[in-house]
């Protein structure tokens, strides 16, 4: 299983991140060994003193596909949910100091919790979802999923010209503004429109 994540999707984020506004869709990939399912917990690593959190709209691939054209795109989704994009944002920001890759930032195991999967259908709008995090019962971050850069069948189109995507690949869709701390003992709940789809602790 590959895990895509996209960056740089949402203008806000990138005022934040104080980054430049892409041209085309800046991807990454995290370890299969990120993929952390709901509801176990994720454990704080040593390695970091700055671990964050990006709540992030994430797709599940339902079939193969190379080179697929944004008008099909949607075909290849089978499943949809909330994942949080977790970030040793200390090594990260070492990583682009020094110009180097930052995996270790991004990459690491368990850095990849996601929610219950909802199965997707033509009906749904998935350009129109407001999802939001809550930590510990307070709202830390809101986001709209019509407020990406690059809409989804965009960043599939581009993922599949490197990549041929295979039943069971996510995709993490980038981050609204609104990035913070995790700490320990954190209990956090991810909503996508009014349902709770994600909830699980920093231990
Ligand atoms: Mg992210």
């Amino acid at each position: 299983m590959n895990v895509f994540a996209i960056g740089l999707n949402y203008e806000d984020h990138i005022a934040e991140f104080r980054g430049k506004r892409p041209e085309n869709p800046v991807f990454f990939m995290k370890s299969s060994t990120a993929y952390l399912p709901n509801p176990k917990p994720f454990f704080l690593p040593d390695f970091s003193r700055e671990i964050e959190y990006e709540t992030e709209l994430v797709l599940r691939i339902g079939k193969l596909g190379k080179n697929i054209r944004p008008a099909f795109a949607l075909r290849y989704i089978e499943a949809y949910t909330l994942g949080i994009d977790i970030t040793a944002r200390d090594l990260q920001r070492q990583c682009r100091t020094e110009g180097l890759p930052w995996e270790m930032s991004k990459s690491f195991d368990g850095s990849a919790p996601v929610g219950k999967f909802l199965p997707y259908h033509p009906g749904i709008d998935l350009q129109n979802l407001h999802f939001h995090l809550n930590i510990n019962g307070n709202t830390v971050q809101t986001g709209h999923t019509a407020r990406m850069i690059f809409p989804i069948p965009q960043l599939i189109a581009c993922l599949s010209q490197y990549f041929t995507l295979q039943m069971g690949d996510l995709i993490f869709t980038g981050t609204p503004a609104g990035i913070g701390p995790l700490q320990m003992k954190d209990h956090l709940e991810g909503y996508l429109e009014q349902d709770k789809i994600l909830d699980f602790t920093i231990q």
